[in-house]
Formats: C-alpha cells, structure tokens, sequence
C-alpha cells in the first residue's frame, strides 16, 4: 500500500468501528428507500454493507420512519449484518430523537446539519436537544455542514462583515470560509454540551471539485476532527465518478480525509451498490486500500478487431467480484492479485509480466495463442475454444496456492 502521512486527528467510534488517526479509510454510503418501509431498507443496507459499505445512513425525516429505525435494526441483526446505521436528521431531528429512544437508540451515529437545525430560531436549543441526546446514548455525530443549506444567518453575517472591510474578499470566498466557520464553531458547541472532541466527525460539502478541494484544505488545519469526505450531487454517471475520483483523490493524497462517501446519482432503477463500489476503486486506485483483485485490460486497437479480449477481460472482472466474498474469508491478500487481460503482443506480455497473473491474446493476424504468464514467467500458452474455462482454473490453482488460508495464518 502507498506510503501516505495522514492527517493527525483523534480517534472516534462509530458503532464499535474505529475512525479517524490511523484506522482503514472508511467507506460509507447512504439509502435511497423510505426509511418507513422497513423490508425494503433492510434490503438495501443488506446489499450495500454486502458490497462492503462499512457505515450506511438512513433518512430519518419523519415519526415513521424514527419508529422503523429499531426494527431495520434488528432486522439486519438476525441476518447477521452488522453494520453501523446512522441516522441523517434535518428540521425536526430535535423532535424525533427525544420521541423515539428506540431510534435514538439504534443507531450508530447522529448526522446533524447545522443550516438547518434551528431554522427561524434565535437561540440554538434543537441543536443542544440533539447533542444532549447524543451523550446521553453515548453516541458520535457528525456535524455535516452542506452549502445547500448552509447557515444563513452565519453567512449573512459574514458577507455583511467582508462587505466593510478596505478590500472584500469575493462571494465564493467568503461562502467557503462560512462553511469551515459552521462545521468549527458547531462542533466546539456540540462539546460544550458535552461531546467528547473523539465523539465528532465533520464534513463540509460542496458540488464544485475546486470548492470542495478548497474547504478541505482550510479545515483540515485548523482542527483535529476526523472528516467526512464527500463531493455532494456528484451527479449521474460518468460525471459523478470522475467529479467524485478527482476531489477526492487530491484530498486523500495530501493525507486529508478519514471516512468517504461518493454521491452519484443511480440512473432510474439504478444500482445503489455503485457508489461503494467506486469509493472502493478510488481508494484502491490510490494504493490507499485494496478491496478486490485489480484487472488490467488494454484499451483495444486496431490491432485486434476481435471482440474476445473485452468479453474476457469482463468475464474475469465478474468472476473476481463474484468469488471475493468467499475468498475473503478463506484467503488473505487476496484482494492485492492483479491480474491482466491484454488484446495483442505489443503489450500483452509485457503488462501481463507485471501481473500476478496475466494473459496475452492473439491479435488479428496473430498465431491463434495465448501465453500465460504467472509471477512474472511465461507458465503456460492456451489455444482453442476453452481459453476463459482454462485461465479460470489457473486462477483458482494461483489464489489457492498464493494466499495462505487464515486459519493457517492464525495457526502460526
Ligand atoms: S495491447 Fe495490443 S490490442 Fe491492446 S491496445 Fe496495445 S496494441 Fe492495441
């Protein structure tokens, strides 16, 4: 894994899963089910801790979805799923945290927005309810600050401000300073009504890639929080993945960044799973975590016009994604194999030389072979029409004999 200073922050707990200091990069995601349907948000937490969502949120906007909280719960936990669920409160969090201990409770951790907490209030009373609720439970919250919703009294007061002095700063400025300004000023709140500084977690989101860049930067120096990463309305597709990959793979690199959630949009009936999977790629690609084996596949060219290279090269990314959560418990470093798929001889045995595990396929006007090469050495050639099948069991012979068991790990 790449050698990267992190951040110093403390450390906090959510749901017994460390974050923050020297704890994994944390991947979290967040439904997209009425939290009141209970069996259907069960089922999504199910599959995005399945994908390897280690927190996932649910809205908690209203008194039947704080009533569902407990059973989700409960539900998950007779299926053996254990993960963190927090809850992401907006307007009336006071109201149902104090109205529901059983969702108060249940979850793992609070999301507090502080733009929207004590809307049209002069006092900062339902933030206070929602804190002391916090500490009575014992649990973490995040003060999750969202230019969306920002404070706007905070920024009315700090436009006012930049408006008199000798040379004002321009608006963006000063709206990304009033976002730090939020998340610090409520946090030191939310300790003096009695969180602990390790029982907090800020974030600060904006939808612009500089803007979030920016607003990072500025806060992680100036406190020791661990922070919530997220770019928020990455969008849809192809934009949301690399708006999301982008800001967030310059802030992880400067080590800042301790939990991570890539927003995207599902497209109608979409995959929610997607997210967690990207926020894994963007980990793994930063050699900052490794999830699962990594397929290198060449682009294509004219070189070979037969289709076979991709379909393999799917093949075997859906077999390895297929086989990881088996593999998981039976094989350690597992999820390190890098494994290549290359379309022709120029770079074919080149890349594949560089693999765990790689194979070469014929280009148009090539011999009909395929050499394959193990830890760097030429192992085998294939031929014929059984290529997928047969690299499949080289692959299989490779992870059993390349990652010890862990019961044999443990055994030492
Ligand atoms: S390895 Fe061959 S087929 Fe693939 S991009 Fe390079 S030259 Fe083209």
């Amino acid at each position: 894994m790449a050698e990267m200073r992190r951040r110093k922050t403390v450390t906090a707990t959510i749901g017994g899963v460390r974050v923050g200091s020297d704890a994994p990069i944390m991947v979290q995601s967040m439904t997209n089910t009425d939290t009141a349907d209970i069996p259907g948000t069960i089922k999504q937490v199910a599959a995005l801790s399945k994908a390897g969502s280690e927190v996932v949120r649910v809205t908690v906007n209203n008194d039947d979805a704080a009533k569902a909280v407990p059973y989700i719960v409960e539900g998950l936990d007779k299926l053996g799923i254990h993960v963190p669920i927090v809850g992401d409160f907006h307007y009336n969090g006071h109201q149902l945290l104090i109205k529901y201990p059983g969702c108060a409770e249940g979850l793992a951790k609070y999301r507090i927005n502080p733009g929207n907490v004590s809307i049209g209030r002069k006092n900062d009373d339902n933030f206070r309810t929602m804190v002391e609720v916090a500490v009575k439970h014992q649990k973490p919250v995040r003060i999750g600050v969202n230019w969306g919703s920002l404070d706007q009294s905070l920024l009315t007061r700090m436009m006012d401000e930049n408006s008199r002095l000798p040379e004002p700063k321009d608006a963006r400025e000063v709206t990304m300073e009033a976002m730090v300004v939020s998340a610090l000023k409520s946090a030191k709140l939310a300790e003096q009504y009695g969180l602990r500084p390790d029982q907090i977690i800020l974030s600060a989101k904006v939808s612009g890639v500089q803007d979030l860049i920016d607003v990072y930067r500025s806060l992680a120096g100036r406190c020791e929080y661990p922070l919530h990463l997220g770019l928020t309305e990455a969008g849809m597709g192809a934009k949301g993945i690399v708006a999301s990959s982008a800001a967030l793979g310059v802030l992880l690199q400067e080590g800042i960044g301790d939990t991570i959630r890539v927003s995207l949009t599902p497209a109608p009936g979409g995959d929610r799973t997607e997210e967690v999977r990207v926020a894994q790629q963007i980990l793994q690609s930063l050699g900052i975590r490794s999830f699962t084996p990594q397929v290198t596949a060449c682009p294509g060219c004219g070189r070979t016009t037969s289709t076979f290279f991709q379909e393999m090269a799917q093949q075997i990314q859906d077999y390895l994604r297929e086989q990881m959560p088996t593999w998981k418990e039976r094989y350690t470093g597992v999820e390190e194999m890098k494994v290549a798929v290359m379309g022709c001889v120029v770079n074919g045995p080149g890349e594949s030389k560089h693999a765990s595990l790689g194979i070469s396929l014929p280009g148009t006007f090539e011999e009909p072979k395929a050499p394959v090469y193990v830890d760097g050495r030429l192992f085998t050639t294939l031929k014929g029409d059984k290529i997928v099948a047969e690299f499949i069991k080289i692959l299989d012979d490779y992870v059993d004999s390349h990652y010890a068991a862990r019961e044999a790990v443990w055994a030492r």
